[in-house]
């Protein structure tokens, strides 16, 4: 059996590991294929695709956007899509300001707080890469204001709380005409984090198709197995793809590994093929 995992992070976004890097570990725990899906960013792409050659895994381009629809916040996947697609990099860069701006205002109420941080500081968590809550986590956790970057969010940067800033979010529908426009097919990221217990999840996935969204990530470490069966069952309902992966960021999320994908989450490589039959016929119509 060929095992995948098309949902991880690199230093790009918010994870630990270069993007070549984690190539060579989807490699030693035994991964056929990953997708790439940094957060708001598809610029270590190339990167993980030259790995990927070299090492025999196959690299799917990927990315995870951000969105809101009505009250909620939703993270998007798109697969498949042009990494270097002018118009997506154009719309992506707004979302790129709004996160650097959002940083500035957290470091600032940081600073009001007592908690002497600067901007200069935060770089170097990130260097290749955007920088997002995470890093600051790490630099409270690095600066012993918090002991895990966990508390660094429930004490400081979650929603609510004393050093949160909201940011500029595209709309859904935005996000996924986004990544249609460059080539790329929409996936709904762990609807678990949407609603704990899916409640209306049948009519946003309604709602949602309507606007071009083609599948629902089914197989994810927070989602029961309860929770995983009605996720199916919903894809299957509405003809839609279904996809999977462990959400990995290194030691950003230290609980999650790649091995997890095959030997827990078990994400078979047929759902990979079913994403590249659609893509091939989106390329023939378009062709
Ligand atoms: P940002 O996009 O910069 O606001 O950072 C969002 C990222 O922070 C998410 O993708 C998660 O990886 C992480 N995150 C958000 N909320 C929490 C939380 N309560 N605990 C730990 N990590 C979180
Ligand atoms: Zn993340
Ligand atoms: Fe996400
Ligand atoms: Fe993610």
């Amino acid at each position: 059996m060929k095992y995948i995992d098309l949902h991880t992070h690199s230093s790009f976004s918010d994870g630990t590991m270069t993007p070549a890097t984690l190539v060579d570990h989807a490699k030693q725990a035994g991964l056929s294929a990953i997708a790439l899906t940094d957060h708001d960013t598809m610029a270590g792409v190339p990167e993980a695709m030259a790995r990927g050659l070299k090492q025999g895994v196959e690299v799917i381009p990927g990315i995870e956007i951000s969105s809101s629809y009505n009250d909620m916040f939703m993270h998007i996947l798109g697969y498949g899509l042009r990494h270097d697609d002018p118009i997506l990099i154009k719309r992506l860069a707004k979302i790129q300001e709004a996160r650097k701006h959002r940083n500035e205002r957290i470091i600032s109420k940081l600073c009001k707080l007592g908690i002497e941080v600067t901007m200069a500081d935060l770089k170097t968590y990130s260097k290749e890469g955007q920088t997002g809550r995470p890093h600051i986590a790490r630099l409270l956790l690095d600066r012993k204001v918090v002991r895990t970057q966990q508390e660094a969010f429930s004490r400081y940067l979650r929603k609510g709380e004393r050093a949160y800033v909201d940011r500029f979010r595209y709309e859904a529908g935005v996000a996924i005409n986004m990544i249609r426009d460059a080539g790329g097919l929409a996936i709904l990221a762990h609807p678990v984090t949407i609603a704990p217990r899916l409640a209306g999840i049948r009519n946003l996935v309604k709602n949602l198709q309507n606007m071009g969204l083609e599948g629902i990530e089914v197989y994810y470490p927070a989602h029961s197995s309860g929770l995983t069966k009605i996720l199916k069952q919903v894809a299957i309902e509405n003809e839609m793809l279904i996809t999977g992966g462990s959400d990995f960021h290194g030691d950003n999320k230290p609980d999650i590994t790649l091995n997890l994908a095959r030997e827990r989450l078990n994400i078979p490589y047929s759902l990979l093929a079913e994403i590249k039959k659609r893509l091939g016929r989106r390329l023939k119509v378009e062709g």
